[in-house]
């Protein structure tokens, strides 16, 4: 799976930022501030939509056990930068 980082500043401070899929959200004020304090971080994947850093973890544990692999590499994409993150079928990333 290849995911993009949403940074803060995508829209005036006051407008709300929500995952997706637990609904957990945080207007960009919020998010800015607590972004830079790596403690929470949003990201974008075109079949999930906007999905917050512990949904990425579900998703990501997910993927790995249903891949019948060993490991499960998900791309975390911010601009033309990227890395992986490593998921295993144990659970453990
Ligand atoms: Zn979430």
């Amino acid at each position: 799976m290849i995911c993009d980082i949403i940074r803060p500043n995508v829209g005036p401070e006051d407008s709300i930022i929500e995952c997706e899929v637990c609904e957990l959200s945080y207007s960009l004020e919020e998010y800015d501030i607590l972004s830079k304090r790596h403690k929470l971080g949003y990201f974008y994947n075109e079949e999930i939509g906007i999905f917050c850093h512990e949904c990425l973890f579900k998703i990501g544990n997910q993927l790995a056990l249903d891949s019948g692999e060993d490991e499960y590499k998900v791309i975390v994409r911010e601009g033309d930068k990227g890395y992986a993150m490593i998921f295993y079928k144990d659970g453990q990333s």
